[in-house]
């Protein structure tokens, strides 16, 4: 079975600007792939020729096995697309915007009625039905603009940054409609900002930079990794000032000062032998250092992004 998004040496020019750089890569069916980068890396260039708003410069792009150059309309009946900007219509309801975009769609009667339905259901829409669709909060607005991208039920979905501006609460409601959708078996392709979001939610993470991937992998075994330079992390708290970790560090060989925190810091090291650690500890001890609290730490995605981009 195809993938249900491949993209093959993908490239898009503008004018001598390479906004995309060759890539390739696939998305199986029914998985969640987050696509992260830096701003201007490429990611609403290449969402936007997966969704059929763009040319490619070169190569090609499939959309459950159907090319997005030669069957646009036959893709666009597979996918559903959200824009980082919402395009609305100020005097549309939400009841009204989400009509207007069924009846685009071609659905009739009571159908267009069923799926209206679904989608505001879905959406937690209906108490806003009546609401003018260009006076919502952006949470709102987001739910919306999710609610139409689901319209005719496809079974591809690109999420182009629809977290960005939310709330934390806000950002959760998101998070689980997605979450249900994902659920549902439909593949979505998402970007955003906020990698510890996406490390939670996706099966795989796609890093690009300068139109390039740098990275295709699990988050569980990014988080595992070593800094681009082979380093470990670990947590210590005490019970005393923080400022003595940081001076103790700056005479311990081997041990570099990361982070302040409220009671302790971050420290890295280079092993993470188990012995390593152990004389760590006591000589944290011997050193006099009231340590209540020390253990290894996972790396976050931040960290993971900024190592793959210096291994660059
Ligand atoms: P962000 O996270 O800021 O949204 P992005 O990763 O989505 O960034 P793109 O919007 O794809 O990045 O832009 C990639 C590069 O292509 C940038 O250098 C951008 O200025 C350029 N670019 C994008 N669209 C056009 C266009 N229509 N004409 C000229 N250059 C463009």
């Amino acid at each position: 079975m195809s993938a249900a998004i491949s993209v093959k040496n993908l490239y898009r020019y503008f004018g001598k600007l390479k906004a995309v750089d060759g890539l390739s890569f696939e998305v199986p069916h029914g998985s969640v792939c987050g696509f992260i980068g830096a701003n201007g890396a490429g990611k609403t260039t290449t969402m936007r020729m997966l969704s059929t708003l763009d040319y490619p410069t070169m190569g090609s792009i499939e959309i459950c096995g159907i090319n997005v150059v030669n069957h646009p309309a036959k893709v666009r009946s597979l996918l559903g697309w959200m824009p980082d900007h919402f395009g609305n219509y100020d005097h549309m309801t939400v009841l009204e915007y989400l009509d207007f975009y069924a009846r685009a769609l071609g659905y009739k009667g009571k159908e267009r009625h069923m799926r209206i339905q679904e989608v505001m259901e879905f959406a937690d829409l209906i108490p806003l039905a009546d609401r003018r669709s260009n006076k919502l909060s952006k949470g709102m607005t987001q739910r919306l603009c999710l609610g139409r991208a689901l319209i005719h039920d496809p079974q591809v979905l690109i999420l182009d940054e629809p977290a960005a501006g939310l709330d934390p609460k806000a950002r959760v409601e998101l998070k689980h409609l997605i979450r249900i959708l994902a659920e549902e078996g439909k593949t979505i392709f998402i970007s955003s900002h906020i990698l510890s979001e996406l490390g939670e939610m996706c099966d795989s993470l796609l890093f690009i930079n300068d139109g390039r991937i740098v990275h295709h992998g699990d988050a569980e075994s990014l988080l595992q990794g070593t800094d681009a330079a082979g380093g470990f992390f670990y947590d210590v708290q005490l019970t005393g000032e923080a400022s003595k970790l940081s001076d103790w560090a700056v005479t311990s060989p081997y041990v570099e000062f990361i982070e302040d925190r409220k009671r302790g810091g971050r420290i890295r090291v280079d092993s993470d032998d188990p012995e390593v650690a152990a004389d760590l500890l006591r000589r944290m001890v011997k050193d006099g250092l009231p340590v209540i609290e020390f253990h290894k730490e996972q790396r976050n995605l931040e960290d993971a992004f900024i190592d793959i981009l210096e291994k660059q």
